[in-house]
């Protein structure tokens, strides 16, 4: 199967993204969490990524593409889930066109229809953890010992750009960037509606009826 995840920040993608990927063995490609790598490892992408990444303004096209393209032909035989990228429609058209080029079209593009009230409650609790790209909330996804990964017991820390006054401005670029993609996807016939302010297993239910409804579901699952 091969998905795409929209939806502002806090919509809960990155938690179905991860939830999909281990259950129905896609590959995970989530560009926020690649390009956060590529800042704390100095990577020349992470250089030429990190004051966008820190106003909440996108990075340029062409390296947030680059960066997943690279990534497709390794997904050709378990597909994918697509989590924070397309974000604009010229990286959408670039999308289109590499999985033309593949044999491998989009199945499915999940909107995640989310409350304002939601969207600041999940940011404002959430704290990952940077090496193993784990989000974690202080009430809705607690790790086991305070401040600490479970995976890998290393420190957890708040994004830099969850702060209140950056959570606002990656809001409006989602509005006048990335929700122009839905009409993109709509006229294809490929955009369909989630609630994504259900929490994670109950929406990962509805996702396995939608996906079923859809004859995606794989038979042997
Ligand atoms: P996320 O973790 O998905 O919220 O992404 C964090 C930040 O990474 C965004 O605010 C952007 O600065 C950058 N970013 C992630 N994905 C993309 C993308 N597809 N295009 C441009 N910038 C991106």
């Amino acid at each position: 199967m091969r998905l795409v995840l929209l939806g502002p920040p806090g919509a809960g993608k990155g938690s179905q993204a991860e939830v999909l990927s281990e259950r129905l063995q896609l590959v995970r490609i989530a560009t926020g969490d690649l390009l956060r790598e590529a800042v704390r490892t100095k990577t020349p992408l992470g250089v030429q990524a990190e004051t966008s990444m820190q106003r909440g303004e996108l990075v340029p096209d062409t390296l947030v593409t680059a960066m997943v393209l690279e990534r497709l032909p390794s997904t050709v035989d378990r597909g994918f889930v697509l989590d924070g990228f397309p974000r604009t429609e010229g990286q959408a058209v670039e999308l289109d066109a590499a999985l033309a080029r593949l044999g491998t079209p989009l199945d499915l593009i999940l909107d995640f229809e989310t409350s304002p009230a939601m969207i600041q409650w999940r940011l404002a609790g959430r704290w990952i953890c940077r090496p193993c790209s784990i989000n974690y909330h202080v009430t809705n996804r607690p790790p086991a010992r305070p401040g600490l990964c479970d995976r890998c017991h290393g420190p957890l820390e708040q994004r830099a750009d969850d702060r209140p006054e950056t959570i606002a401005q990656r809001l409006r670029v989602y509005q006048t960037q990335t929700a122009p993609l839905l009409g993109y996807y709509r006229r294809r016939g490929l955009l369909r509606a989630v609630n994504g302010d259900l929490a994670v297993e109950t929406l990962y239910q509805e996702l396995v009826a939608l996906f079923r409804g859809e004859r995606l579901w794989p038979a042997a699952t």
